[in-house]
């Protein structure tokens, strides 16, 4: 662990693809988490320099994502902090004097392969490796096809020798032989910057002091601290998070994608999962407290628990049962009101008039592990399920359909004329039961049955009576009078 004698400065600084994979999610959070449990700054910044990637309405994808999960930015777009524009495609300028800044100093140069040339060296080689053709290119003849306006692009100069390591606070030392990097794109030639020199530039310039950003770029960075070797620039600290995977049907572990169920976090909102409890789940992928095996954590409990030194280099598996879990556990802290809320706009759309939807709400608030199981859940309340004969046949409660017939048969006229209330319709059926020797388990069991027609329903007899409302409920024991008869 290092010591940190300067305020902490984190950024987040997704490019804009158009969804939020949870694993980007992830490293916001951490680099969130870390700023505000050091009292730091936090950072949103665009890395659009990409152009053929641009996709319309990505930018707004990120900034609500971040407002619905609460995870704020002291300084990004629409929030200046000094360090703007924090949009990478409006910072052009800025890293074309940079680039240039290192050609002078020897540190980079200018490169005037043309693509094809690229591409007949790729299919020689394999691999994209450059030859370097370009770095000893004379100061005259670089600055006479620069004159003529040959396109070109601007490479870093990785030294022939030697190696370069850094320190990375979860994975320890990092070593690359110079010899294993390529002398990588910083300056491409449209103008834009490549992702390698852009943050690099902007981190320095935004005074960002950790850098938390998925493993795939732990090999990569020993260009990038070259880089601010070069300039002359701190390098910042280096926190790299573990791989995100997912275990697909076979029991095979890979990397996390969209074969193994949703993966950004759209998708996941709209599966019915909650922003916190999302938060919440993928907070500990990758963390765990360090003291406690606490799993339900606030914002605030996160940032009073989160620290570097907890971050696990193992790769963290996505189990969606688990995301269940919590987001049951976060389903049912809601107040009703908050359920009702959640719930209610589902059931309104598809329960018909007759059915009351806040007491359906209610039965529903400790049922249901994501929203979207709604629809599966009521679909017998939303219209009448066929008849069938052998859910009238019950084990436990010791019911055939016959019996279920004369059940029905006896409670029928009682239910004409109840108050048609839960507690009321309870005490009628226990009622019944006792006075006509039938075990209360049978006739609550052929009332279910009889307006479920499912053995498995949110609730138990007397609340789908009241759900239902008095009409509704007796039609269907008519009707399933009728069809036990038959
Ligand atoms: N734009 C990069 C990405 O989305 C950011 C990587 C970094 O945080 O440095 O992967």
């Amino acid at each position: 662990m290092t010591e940190h004698n300067k305020a902490i400065v984190t950024r987040f600084a997704p490019s804009p693809t158009g969804y939020m994979h949870i694993g980007n999610l992830r490293t916001a959070l951490y680099a969130w988490l870390l700023a505000r449990s050091g009292q730091g700054r936090f950072i949103l910044r665009i890395e659009d320099t990409d152009q053929e990637r641009l996709v319309p309405g990505a930018v707004q994808v990120i900034m609500d994502t971040l407002r619905i999960t609460g995870l704020d930015y002291d300084e990004g777009p629409g929030v200046d902090g000094g360090h703007g524009p924090y949009v990478q495609s409006e910072r052009k300028e800025i890293y074309r004097e940079y680039a240039e800044k290192l050609v002078a100093q020897g540190d980079a140069y200018y490169c005037f392969c043309t693509p094809e040339r690229l591409q007949t060296l790729h299919d020689a080689a394999g691999i994209g490796g450059y030859d370097r053709h370009c770095r000893e290119l004379s100061t005259d003849e670089v600055a006479r096809r620069l004159a003529a306006g040959e396109p070109h692009v601007i490479r870093q100069k990785i030294p022939l020798e030697g190696e370069t390591s850094y320190y990375d606070e979860v994975f320890g030392q990092i070593t690359l032989a110079n010899s294993d990097m390529q002398d990588q794109i910083l300056l491409k030639a449209d103008g834009f910057p490549t992702y390698n020199f852009a943050h690099v530039v902007d981190d320095h310039l935004m005074g960002v002091t950790h850098v938390v950003r998925g493993s795939e770029y732990l090999t990569s960075t020993p260009k990038y601290a070259l880089l601010y070797d070069a300039f002359g620039w701190e390098r910042p600290h280096y926190v790299h998070l573990p791989l995100l995977m997912g275990r697909g049907e076979d029991g095979k572990v890979s990397k996390l994608s969209k074969r193994h169920g949703a993966v950004s976090f759209q998708d996941l909102l709209a599966a019915g999962y909650l922003p916190q409890a999302v938060l919440n789940y993928i907070a500990l992928l990758g963390w765990c407290p360090k003291d406690n095996n606490q799993e339900i954590f606030s914002l605030d409990e996160l940032i009073a628990s989160f620290s570097i030194d907890a971050i696990s280099k193992s790769p963290a598996i996505f189990d969606y049962d688990k995301l269940n879990w919590f987001n049951s556990e976060y389903i049912k802290a809601l107040s009703p009101a908050e359920f009702a809320e959640r719930a209610l706009p589902q059931l309104k759309a598809i329960c018909p008039p007759y059915v009351d939807t806040a007491k359906l709400a209610a039965l529903l608030h400790t049922r249901v592990s994501t929203l979207a199981e709604i629809p599966a859940m009521v679909d017998f309340i939303a219209a009448r399920l066929p008849f069938d004969a052998a859910l009238y046949a019950n084990k436990k409660n010791k019911t055939t359909p016959e019996l279920c017939a004369e059940i029905l048969t006896g409670v029928r006229p009682l239910l004409s004329d109840a108050v048609w209330q839960n507690d009321a319709l309870f005490a009628l059926l226990k009622d019944y039961a006792a006075a006509s020797g039938y075990k209360a388990g049978a006739v609550m069991w052929a009332v279910r049955v009889a307006v479920a027609r499912k053995a498995i329903t949110p609730g138990g007899a007397t609340e789908l009576l009241e759900v239902l409302g008095r009409e509704e409920a007796l039609e269907r024991i008519d009707q399933a009078l009728q069809e036990l008869a038959e």
